[in-house]
């Protein structure tokens, strides 16, 4: 052999992109015809190109596919925008004509941006469409609630706005918190700042209601009962997330958990109304539900339904860590 293996394989890639010297080339095949062991690296690499190729072609047509998509996207929610603007323009050329000022007409604009929120925004918007839909949403609800409440001269804003704004919250926010970039520190605790927002969201609804009832002894009941309901889904999330014991274990308590707490919410209500007379369970009377037995029967189901669950989870967990002892 005239050249040796290393200068040959060195030029190996060169020889398939075709940019190497014509008597390169001519080396490199002659080479080739009396070494097998350069001939297998050269098919090697011939397919690991292939390859490639192929890869970069597939990202090409997808990308080309997306482009096109979003394009057509776009038309459709420029489209649509325009063909809202002609309600509006009506509605702006009637309210200057008859009241020869603008006042319901910013309940027909903030009526339609509501509408765009969930049909324009997701069509014109390419990143993050869901947080930018569900906030576009948000606010224009808002500012419709708010041109009612200014054109019927009423009180009820906060009222209205802070009870829809904080079950939009509630709903959406497991959601969204994936799209919030978080610091370092807290971003492995997710469940535990969803659970704070919410739980903000709650009691923020408790205490527009509240302000605005002014039902006397409203405050001494509404935020124990309130907390109370707030401890099982906290409890289900903390078991859940951070209970250092296997998946069947920690449901089976999450259970246990949440059916007696939920059990014994009547005797939470009754405290903070005034009217403990010691924790108890209610009597069941299943041949009979009427309003002296619906409590005693609701309870008793959820307590023997969690109970049964809770023993499920806890023998799968048994059946599971007694398997892995096997092997
Ligand atoms: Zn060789």
């Amino acid at each position: 052999m005239k050249f040796d293996c290393e200068i040959i394989q060195d030029l190996l890639p060169l020889y398939i992109d075709d940019v190497c010297s014509i008597k390169s080339k001519v080396v490199i095949e002659e080479h080739i015809l009396e070494c097998s062991k350069c001939k297998e690296l050269l098919s090697e690499l011939g397919n690991q190109a292939v390859t490639q190729e192929l890869s970069i072609e597939k990202n090409r047509v997808i990308e080309k596919h997306l482009k096109k998509e979003r394009k057509r996207s776009t038309m459709i929610g420029l489209i649509t925008a325009a063909v809202l603007m002609i309600p509006l323009i009506v509605c702006l050329i009637c309210n200057l004509a008859v009241g020869h000022a603008l006042n319901w007409f910013f309940i027909v604009l903030t009526s339609l941006m509501v509408f765009a929120s969930i049909t324009v925004v997701p069509l014109l918007v390419n990143d993050k469409k869901i947080l930018w839909t569900i906030c576009s949403f948000t606010i224009s609800l808002v500012a419709l609630l708010g041109t009612i409440c200014i054109y019927s001269g009423g009180k009820w804003f906060y009222l209205a706005v802070i009870p829809c704004v904080a079950g939009l919250v509630i709903c959406f926010a497991p959601f969204l918190i994936r799209y919030i970039s978080l610091p370092k520190g807290v971003c492995n605790h997710k469940a535990l700042i969803t659970m704070s927002v919410e739980s903000l969201a709650v009691y923020s609804i408790i205490a527009v209601v509240g302000i605005y009832s002014k039902y006397p002894g409203y405050w001494a009941a509404a935020i124990p009962i309130t907390t109370y309901c707030l401890l099982v889904p906290w409890g289900i999330v903390l078991v859940l997330r951070y209970l250092p014991i296997s998946k069947m274990f920690r449901a089976s308590i999450a259970c246990l958990v949440s059916s007696l707490l939920l059990t014994f919410v009547n005797d939470v209500v009754d405290w903070s109304i005034g009217d403990f007379n010691g924790i108890c369970l209610a009597k069941a009377d299943f041949s009979n539900w009427n309003t002296y037995t619906n409590d005693g029967n609701v309870g008793w189901c959820i307590l023997v339904i969690g109970v049964i669950l809770t023993l499920i989870f806890a023998i799968l967990g048994c059946v599971r860590l007694s398997k892995r002892e096997i092997k």
